[in-house]
């Protein structure tokens, strides 16, 4: 961070720090200690995450379009309902649809980021919005789940195969979302296995990424297990493993 990076003059004797939106004299000690205060970090560390910067000498909001006051700070702004309303909406319309917002809200960028259709999105709520309910893009993010949900193409091109519960399920986006979200078995599986590998180094992403892999891998053993519940849970439990320094 640069040395000042925030400060402003503000009078003969003082400055003003854009991100804490307080006053400070002007003398560099004092300038020191607010930028290396705890408040002052955590604010600059919060603009980073929501998408506020300088602009023009003032602070900006870029999702409220909208300049705060002069005596607000960023965690003041934050907590608005107009900058609480757009968070919550984005998160909404962006959860589990590989949707990237950090280089966006960080100001490192001013679009965002589909990673399922590899194409940058204007940030309005609208545009993204009508960009999750293309049948482009709801296409792309069934064919990125697949490999996240052990699901593979057969060569019938009407049905897929999920290999976690060993059946068919109708090729549609429809009915690959509804089997990966909703059936209690898929589900439930996943689940389980999830917890059991929690913090323990143990990865089934080949697992679900390749029809034929039958093992997960533990990372901390080097080894192979068999990739189901029973033998997962005993390996995450031996004395092996647990004794196992990396
Ligand atoms: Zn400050
Ligand atoms: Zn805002
Ligand atoms: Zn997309
Ligand atoms: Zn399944
Ligand atoms: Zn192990």
């Amino acid at each position: 961070m640069k040395k000042g990076y925030g400060i402003i003059p503000s009078s003969k004797t003082r400055v003003r720090c854009l991100f804490c939106g307080v006053h400070i004299p002007k003398a560099n000690r004092c300038i020191d200690q607010h930028t290396n205060g705890a408040k002052h970090k955590e604010n600059v560390m919060l603009k980073m995450e929501n998408g506020l910067d300088i602009l023009n000498e003032n602070l900006y909001c870029k999702p409220c379009n909208q300049v705060v006051d002069e005596d607000g700070s960023v965690a003041d702004h934050i907590d608005t309902e107009s900058h609480c309303n757009w968070r919550a909406a984005m998160e909404d319309l962006t959860e589990g649809e590989f949707i990237k917002l950090e280089s966006y809200l960080s100001s490192e960028r001013d679009d965002v980021r589909c990673d399922a259709c590899s194409v940058d999105l204007s940030s309005s709520l609208h545009v993204i919005e009508k960009h999750v309910n293309s049948v482009k893009h709801r296409n792309r993010v069934v064919e990125r789940l697949k490999p996240l949900n052990g699901i593979f193409s057969i060569e019938n091109d009407d049905e897929v195969f999920c290999k976690i519960c060993n059946i068919y399920i109708e090729n549609t986006i429809g009915s690959v979302l509804q089997h990966i979200d909703d059936d209690e078995e898929h589900v439930v599986w996943l689940a389980e296995i999830d917890d059991l590998i929690d913090g323990q180094d143990v990865s089934i992403d080949r697992y679900l990424a390749n029809e034929y892999e039958i093992n997960a891998f533990c990372k901390k053993c080097e080894m192979d297990i068999l990739c189901d519940a029973q033998n997962i849970e005993s390996h995450v439990h031996s004395e092996d493993h647990l004794n196992r320094f990396v």
